[in-house]
């Protein structure tokens, strides 16, 4: 068990330097710990379809970790968090900023909690609501969805939710070329990045949406 243990972290560390993010060997463990979590309480609740270790790594770890460079500001939202992906990594390698993590689901959210106390974070915080009627105290400077539906939705739900010059950023598939010709007027597209996951051979993009007036 050991060994298997060790070659998941060392999968994990390349991964993760392989996307500029260095994984210090705790907080390897404490990506691992919450895959360890996932597992248990999917016995009990259908929190993700993906069960293989090496494919939580690649869809769930890494993917997330993925978009470690593109964030901007301290206030960052994960909106559709479900199991607390991508949130709950990126709040993991990045303690200086703070994170509300999303859904409209409150057993995902049961879960999330419990996570991020196994992982030792203090940087995460849950908002049980429905993206589209949530009123934020404070709006977000960064705004993230992966997996939540079409860009054109996530613009009209999370639009209001983020400051002047802030981003939304879709984590998305293929290219989106379809989804980015229907974005609202108000709105326009900063930047599409491609990226690579390490292990993971399908095509990811980032989209970074900002207001039309903003420079980009
Ligand atoms: N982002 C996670 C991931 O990539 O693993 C979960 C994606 S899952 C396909 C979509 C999530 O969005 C679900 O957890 C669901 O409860 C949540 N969701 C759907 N509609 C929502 C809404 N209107 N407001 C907030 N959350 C919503």
């Amino acid at each position: 068990m050991q060994a298997i243990r060790e070659a998941q972290t060392a999968k994990l560390v390349a991964g993760a330097a392989g996307l500029g993010v260095v994984l210090s060997a705790g907080q390897a463990e404490h990506l691992l710990v919450l895959l360890d979590e996932l597992d248990d309480w999917n016995q009990r609740m259908n929190l993700t379809a993906i069960r293989d270790r090496e494919q939580q790594i690649a869809k769930h770890l890494l993917d997330s970790l993925s978009i470690h460079a593109f964030l901007r500001g301290k206030h960052i939202a994960d909106i559709g968090t479900g199991a607390g992906f991508p949130g709950l990594p990126l709040a993991l390698v990045n303690p200086d900023r703070d994170f509300t993590l999303l859904d409209s689901t409150a057993k995902k959210l049961r879960f999330v909690e419990h996570a991020a106390a196994k992982m030792g974070l203090t940087n995460v915080t849950t908002e049980h609501a429905r993206a589209e009627v949530f009123k934020p105290k404070e709006r977000f400077d960064c705004v993230l969805a992966r997996a939540v539906g079409p860009i054109e939705t996530f613009v009209h739900w999370c639009g209001p939710l983020v400051v002047g010059g802030g981003r939304l950023l879709a984590m998305k598939g293929r290219f989106p070329e379809a989804e980015i010709a229907a974005i609202p007027t108000g709105w326009k597209v900063a930047a599409v990045h491609r990226l690579s996951v390490p292990t993971l051979d399908e095509e990811r993009h980032l989209v970074e949406i900002c207001r039309s007036h903003d420079r980009v």
